[in-house]
């Protein structure tokens, strides 16, 4: 981007010694090859906190830099440790095959412990809601998640840090979690019951009784709240599969003392098969079978009117049917367990019931209006319009499930004024720096083999 401006402010056209770059000039469409792969991420905050915060302050706008609705009454937020994967999940767009074939990756690019923990000490000082820290932090090694845990706990955090786990944890990790912060919950995206598919898939390829063993420690290491997530539609899966996650989940549940903390959740792949996945790029290889291949395609997809219509594949094992149907008796049969075990009061049974029932009847309802004849279709979907709206808004988990506790939104307010005067401070040094030293920009290069920018 560097280059690019010095560029721009030389009257320079000439943009084809700019990595990355895809530009257009008038007519002429030029795409340059990815020679700039950067090997770790400490140049660049991701995401950017402190932009944010300084952009709040500086133009007094408070709403547009929200990273999302609701954001002021839950304002959690996350950090990215790395670009790209150790993983190679089949299903995955952002997993290493994806990355080495699209983006020249070959190995994965860490956000350095010093760095995080930097991120963290900012997040704390205007935020008290839980710090997401995604991908596994153990892809980064031994020493990396040993250099992160000290650097942790000399911070004496208030916040709650969510950690996210790819494949099986022992209890000393998660005794090493416990040591270093007050509060931390844990993601997992198991996917499913089924040892094989995992092991085909990619993800917690282990056996059922080391996902349990898992569990448990993160538990007697007092972990706050465990995300469990099961999922529809991935590659090896039949219908009946897809709904035997529910029994495992009473398994997991019986076998971890009918520990409340865990949280059980089951989600369709849906709407898209992930494009660059390696499901998507060989679907022949694990049995996909692509209903969507261009971007158009998927533009079409995304403006129908059902979830149904807009899945983007069906596999070997299961249709657009199939899954659809998978996803709404496993959510049932989920919060049927959910009641039968007291995780759910009856009240929340009941509203998630209807929901799942209404979605099921809109569904059904979309299938007849999509068989009439083209000229029918609008008028009655249409008439049907606001109702798939409040379709779009249902969920099939509780209000408050997905979310971790929150004691505090925020920090004080003059923690809160402080940050922002800093960041005032900071955005006015620069502006003086680039007063006092217009060329500076101008000496900007790139060291490919480093994968670093240099002044
Ligand atoms: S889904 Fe798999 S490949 Fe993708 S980011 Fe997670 S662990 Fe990596």
């Amino acid at each position: 981007m560097l280059l690019l401006m010095n560029k721009l402010e030389m009257g320079t056209t000439y943009y084809a010694d700019i990595p990355n770059l895809t530009w257009r000039k008038g007519d002429e469409v030029g795409y340059n090859p990815l020679t700039y792969v950067p090997k770790d991420l400490d140049d660049i905050d991701v995401p950017g906190y402190r932009y944010t915060i300084r952009s709040v302050f500086k133009y007094k706008n408070f709403l547009d830099p929200l990273p999302y609705n609701g954001w002021l009454q839950y304002p959690n937020t996350a950090l990215l440790t790395a670009r790209g994967c150790t993983q190679n999940c089949l299903i995955c767009g952002g997993s290493r095959e994806a990355y080495e074939q699209n983006c020249r990756r070959h190995s994965l690019a860490l956000r350095s412990p010093a760095k995080l923990i930097s991120d963290i000490q900012f997040i704390s000082r205007f935020s008290r809601a839980p710090i997401f820290i995604l991908h596994d932090l153990r892809q980064g090694g031994r020493e990396y998640v040993d250099e992160f845990f000290q650097r942790l706990k000399k911070l004496h955090l208030k916040n709650e840090i969510v950690f996210e786990l790819f494949q099986y944890a022992d209890e000393a990790y998660f005794k090493q979690i416990e040591e270093s912060v007050p509060n931390y919950s844990v993601e997992i995206t198991l996917e499913t019951h089924d040892e094989k598919i995992r092991e085909y898939n990619g993800k917690f390829s282990c056996t059922n009784a080391k996902v349990i063993e898992t569990l448990n420690s993160a538990l007697k290491h007092s972990c706050k709240k465990i995300d469990l997530f099961f999922m529809v539609g991935i590659p090896g899966q039949t219908p009946q599969s897809a709904v035997e996650n529910i029994d495992f989940c009473e398994t997991i549940h019986l076998a971890c003392s009918k520990d409340p903390r865990i949280y059980y959740f089951v989600a369709p792949l849906a709407p898209f098969l992930d494009p660059a996945s390696p499901a998507f790029e060989h679907p022949e290889i694990y049995g996909y079978k692509k209903l969507c291949h261009t971007l158009e395609d998927h533009r079409k997809a995304i403006a129908q009117p059902s979830w149904k219509h807009m899945l983007s594949y069906e596999t070997k094992d299961m249709t657009r049917n199939d899954i659809v149907n998978s996803t709404y008796e496993s959510a049932e049969r989920l919060n049927d367990f959910k009641l039968t075990y007291g995780l759910i009061d009856h009240d929340s049974y009941e509203d998630i019931k209807w929901k799942i029932e209404k979605s099921k009847e809109y569904i059904r309802e979309i299938d007849r209006i999509l068989a009439l004849p083209e000229a029918e279709q609008a008028k009655a979907l249409a008439e049907l319009r606001k109702e798939i709206e409040q379709l779009n808004s249902y969920s099939i988990c509780g209000k408050n499930e997905l979310k971790w506790e929150v004691q505090k939104n925020y920090a004080n307010f003059y923690s809160l004024a402080l940050v922002g005067l800093e960041q005032l401070y900071q955005d006015y040094v620069n502006k003086i720096k680039y007063l006092l030293r217009p060329k500076k920009r101008l000496q900007f290069t790139l060291d490919p083999e480093q994968g670093k920018g240099k002044l």
